[in-house]
């Protein structure tokens, strides 16, 4: 009897999709059917950013791929006693004036759990099997059908040829923009589209607020304060030793346009304190206390007409990057690599190591596109509820007086907005997937 060749399978960037992916091909025990290879650009595995929010969904998938254990090592303590009740995801304030006021405390079973990126990375990293060959310093360039495969060529001279590919490389991925160019989608989406938001992120020592304020909430409470046109999320991370902190600031008429110039670059305190000038108290203790804030632009994808075709899968943010309004693109990137992995099964069980890779690449698009385009979608429309860009606050300006019963409103639809991150089950999804195989 022959013994089919194993199945080369490479996944370009190794982020937190990437990583999933390899991890749940080793959780259903695919290692030894497949030839994982997984191409990165950067010199080494590293994580740019600092908290990271992961909601029941995906809290779901990683609990399945047995990495409660080690991920909840790291997250804080008081968590770990609060599976079954509500508690508190956030807390929405209008902050745009001196003395602030409330808007709606959103709560969930369990509540969401915050991480820090680097954490989340070094799980993923040590439950990768042994098996996946990582190769650094390999930025794609683009991708050829050959009769042999898929040809990948690199920046750094190399070519290898696979049979299935996986593009894991963010938003500016470019697997993406030879999928466009092969047919599959409007070249338009080849590069991201600014939302017209930046971001200034820093993580700053929880020590440093409490000597000015004591009792101030994010120390304890995730929270967001909101204005126009601009809001901040703060929240503890690292067993409550820092705040992560994310200040939001948008111009409306400039989403969807293309950005030009770098996506990320430093600042200094003062310019980003100066922007919250007025705001209630809670954010000036928070403002002060920036150091070296980094300002990336956010940037989005799509909507995309599919997310595969044959042989060639895209996964994460090169599929559906969206603005971090529902903290949901780390976990969509899970959701992709876990319901991919669970295709491979499938297909590998039925076509005996050769699995049919248009069955795979078209019950992934059956259920990964729509959804994926759905919470785009639904991220961009959170970001207005925040920042009192929806119907009925067109007239308003920063500072401006809203009523109780209007905010009341807006809370109860920013509730709405959060619901089917935890209502919904990612098994739904799974069990389409595997029945339109
Ligand atoms: C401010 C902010 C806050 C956020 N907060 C949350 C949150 O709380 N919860 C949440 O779920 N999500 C959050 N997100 C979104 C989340 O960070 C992303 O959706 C997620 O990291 C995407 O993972 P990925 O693996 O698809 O892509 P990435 O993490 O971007 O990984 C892509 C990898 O591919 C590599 N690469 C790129 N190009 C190439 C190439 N040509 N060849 C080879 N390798 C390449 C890169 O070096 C990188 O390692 C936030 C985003 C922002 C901006």
């Amino acid at each position: 009897m022959t013994v089919s060749p194993r199945l080369r399978l490479a996944i370009v960037g190794s982020g937190i999709g990437g990583l999933t992916l390899a991890v749940g091909l080793s959780k259903l025990g695919l290692d030894e059917a497949l030839e994982i290879d997984i191409y990165e650009a950067a010199t080494k595995l590293s994580q740019v950013g600092a908290g990271i929010t992961v909601w029941p969904r995906a809290w779901d998938i990683l609990k399945r791929l047995d990495l409660e254990h080690p991920l909840s090592e790291r997250s804080p303590p008081r968590q770990e006693m609060l599976e079954g009740k509500q508690v508190l995801g956030f807390s929405y304030r209008k902050s745009d004036q001196s003395k602030g006021a409330q808007i709606v405390d959103v709560k969930l079973p369990g509540g969401p759990r915050a991480f820090h990126r680097a954490d989340i990375q070094d799980v993923l990293i040590n439950n990768t099997s042994s098996a996946a060959r990582f190769h650094f310093s390999y930025r794609l360039v683009k991708y050829t059908k050959t009769s042999d495969g898929i040809e990948l060529l690199f920046a750094n001279g190399r070519q290898v040829t696979c049979d299935l590919l996986i593009g894991a490389d963010g938003v500016n991925s470019a697997v993406r923009k030879c999928f466009l160019e092969d047919g599959n989608g409007d070249m338009k989406h080849s590069r991201p589209q600014w939302s017209g938001t930046n971001v200034y992120r820093c993580l700053i020592d929880a020590e440093d607020i409490k000597k000015d304020a004591p009792n101030h909430p994010g120390l304890h409470s995730p929270t967001v304060y909101c204005g126009k046109n601009k809001h901040i999320v703060v929240y503890p991370i690292l067993q409550g030793r820092y705040i992560n902190t994310i200040q939001f600031i948008s111009d409306p008429s400039k989403a969807g346009t293309i950005l030009e110039g770098p996506a990320s670059v430093n600042f200094s305190q003062d310019d980003v304190a100066s922007i919250y000038t007025g705001w209630e108290d809670d954010v000036q203790h928070i403002v002060k206390h920036l150091k070296r804030p980094s300002k990336w632009a956010i940037q989005t994808v799509g909507p995309l007409e599919k997310y595969a075709c044959e042989g060639v899968i895209l996964l994460g943010d090169a599929a559906h990057a969206m603005p971090p309004h529902l903290a949901n693109g780390a976990a969509q990137a899970i959701e992709d690599a876990y319901i991919l992995a669970n295709l491979l099964a499938k297909g590998l069980q039925e076509g005996h190591h050769r699995p049919n890779l248009w069955k795979i690449s078209s019950a992934y698009n059956s259920d990964r596109q729509p959804f994926g385009n759905f919470v785009v979608d639904a991220a961009q429309q959170q970001g207005r509820r925040y920042e009192f860009s929806t119907r009925g606050f067109d007239g308003i300006v920063e500072g401006d007086f809203i009523s109780p019963y209007e905010l009341t409103q807006l809370g109860r639809s920013i509730q709405e907005g959060w619901e089917w991150t935890w209502k919904t089950s990612v098994d739904e999804h799974l069990e389409r997937a595997l029945g339109s195989m």
